[in-house]
């Protein structure tokens, strides 16, 4: 079959492929623990619910504006103001079906052919297969210290008269490292000197832990989101655990919005208003569950720790923020695909391989599910991947055999 060049070198989704994997095994019985996907366990917030149930009892469920519903435009105003300190107009806000399709716009909206974005490794996967997408070129950074956090410099060597944008994304999927302050001032002076683009992809900004936070990028500027370069991406999937109901937002300036809002007209005709009303009814509830859902999450990255301590050969940069950990099994193999695999084979644990994420030797473990099934999940692991560990254990009723790489 003739198919298009771009399309058909795009690659698959490892997290989706390798979720498909996991219900796959599930329903021929096993009991398999999924490490794999960043998804949070918890119930969708009352307010999202009562607002979108309110919605589709209406039975008014229309095309709507394409840049977004008005009120939902609003709360996102707001909610910039109140967690960014920064003004913005509802010109400046656009609603896309989730975070993904934000970045996939801006790129979209930004890039022409051959033009570069800088990429910081460790990096999330779909970065780079949408900057190509876009007939961009990512260009990608990986730190030389073994830290998830690239110095200053390496970025700015990176810079060519070919970039227009460089995406960060702190709390970083996949590591949960924030970056410091002092690296993102740096790089918000860059960008305004050279006329380049910060994208933000802020979708874990609230989820951090103990004393650490993300530091927003507005911060270290004083001029206004149509001067500054600085282009926001969030969103409700991580936020409140919302990630069906796609709603994500560009803080952009009006006329790249404008731009970008004649794309989302042409490709979905926008968001759906039952998933706006529940955004909305989300942003404007009561927000003790954000904080609920960040302590469940930390509570959980605290048995991640305390389960990895006595893991050996294998090193972990404790994560800072999101709900994952990157931690890097370098001592033991340096193919991190085989590792998954062998992990999925013999201790029914999805993790994802960190080739996906620009970090050979190292595994993606997902800590956002519930605390016993990261601790049952740590606890094969640690099993599968120390020699000295029996050679075959029951997972569920099954007994199961080891069988080496
Ligand atoms: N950015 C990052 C770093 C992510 O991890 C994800 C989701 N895994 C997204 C964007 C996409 O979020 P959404 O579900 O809102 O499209």
């Amino acid at each position: 079959m003739r198919l298009s060049k771009i399309a058909s070198e795009i690659a698959e989704s490892p997290t989706f492929a390798l979720n498909e994997e996991a219900r796959m095994l599930r329903e021929r019985g096993e009991a398999v623990i999924n490490l794999g996907i960043g998804e949070p366990k918890n119930k969708t917030p009352l307010s999202a619910v009562i607002a979108s149930a309110a919605k589709l009892t209406s039975g008014e469920v229309k095309y709507v504006a394409p840049d977004g519903v008005p009120s939902l435009k609003r709360a996102v105003v707001r909610y910039t103001e109140e967690n960014y300190d920064c003004l913005v107009m509802p010109e400046n806000v656009l609603i896309t079906n989730g975070a993904k399709q934000s970045l996939f716009n801006i790129f979209y909206s930004i890039l022409n052919p051959g033009d570069e974005v800088v990429v910081l490794a460790p990096y999330w996967v779909s970065y780079n297969q949408m900057i190509k997408m876009c007939q961009g070129v990512p260009v990608v950074v990986a730190p030389e210290d073994g830290t998830f956090t690239p110095h200053f410099e390496e970025i700015e060597r990176a810079v060519t008269s070919s970039t227009r944008a460089i995406i960060v994304n702190s709390p970083n999927n996949p590591s949960g490292a924030i970056y410091p302050p002092e690296l993102i001032e740096k790089i918000v002076v860059m960008c305004e000197s050279k006329g380049i683009f910060m994208v933000c992809d802020d979708i874990y900004h609230k989820l951090t832990f103990d004393h650490h936070k993300a530091i927003p990028a507005p911060h270290f500027t004083k001029k206004d989101v149509e001067n500054s370069h600085i282009i926001i991406v969030n969103g409700v999937a991580k936020l409140y655990g919302m990630t069906g109901f796609r709603v994500g937002w560009v803080i952009a300036p009006r006329e790249l919005v404008r731009v970008m809002t004649n794309v989302t007209v042409q490709i979905t005709s926008g968001v759906s208003p039952v998933s706006q009303a529940a955004a909305e009814g989300a942003l404007t509830g009561v927000q003790s569950m954000v904080e609920a859902l960040r302590l469940q999450i930390q509570n959980n990255r605290n048995v991640l720790l305390q389960e990895m301590k006595s893991f050996n050969g294998v090193h972990l940069i404790e994560p800072q923020g999101t709900f994952y950990a990157l931690p890097n099994i370098g001592a033991l193999s340096n193919d991190s695909v085989a590792v998954s695999r062998f992990l999925l084979k013999n201790a029914k644990v999805v993790v994802v391989p960190g080739k996906e994420f620009g970090m050979e030797g190292h595994i993606r473990i997902s800590f956002a599910g519930a605390a016993n099934e990261v601790s049952e999940g740590l606890n094969r692991i640690r099993w599968a991947l120390d020699p000295t560990s029996p050679n075959e254990i029951y997972i569920g009723d099954k007994r199961t055999v080891r069988d080496w790489m």
